[in-house]
């Protein structure tokens, strides 16, 4: 089955992708909802964070202290940023491969829609 997200980590698919490691891959969201949105992605495929395992803790204690470093490097610090995975059907995930949004640079609105 062909994945958008695992053909983004392979490369072979292009993307704005300023951040690889071991584990991850980050990169700029096509469609941005804020002056600054990118995401988040194990190399792994994992559906979403519904499919995570045990195995894969270490995966996603890494991505989340990236996020972070990530969301810092992009000066996001200072004011704050909002962190969302969307989760099948009801959450609106519309690619089913694991990955965390980061979003920031303007003020967010809550509740979500
Ligand atoms: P979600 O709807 O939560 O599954 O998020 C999927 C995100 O992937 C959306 O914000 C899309 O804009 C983004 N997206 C889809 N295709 C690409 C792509 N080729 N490169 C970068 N981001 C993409
Ligand atoms: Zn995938």
């Amino acid at each position: 089955m062909e994945c958008l997200f695992c053909s983004i980590a392979a490369g072979e698919i292009p993307s704005e992708i300023f951040h690889e490691d071991e584990f991850c891959v980050a990169f700029n969201d096509i469609n941005p909802q804020g002056p600054v949105h990118f995401l988040v992605i194990p190399k792994k495929h994992i559906s979403s964070i519904a499919d995570i395992t045990e195995a894969d803790q270490e995966i996603l204690g890494h991505m989340l202290k990236l996020i972070a470093i990530l969301a810092n490097d992009k000066g996001l610090n200072e004011n704050g940023y909002r962190v969302v995975s969307n989760v099948g059907k009801d959450g609106q995930q519309t690619v089913p491969h694991l990955h965390f949004h980061v979003i920031g640079g303007r003020s967010m609105t809550w509740p979500p829609g």
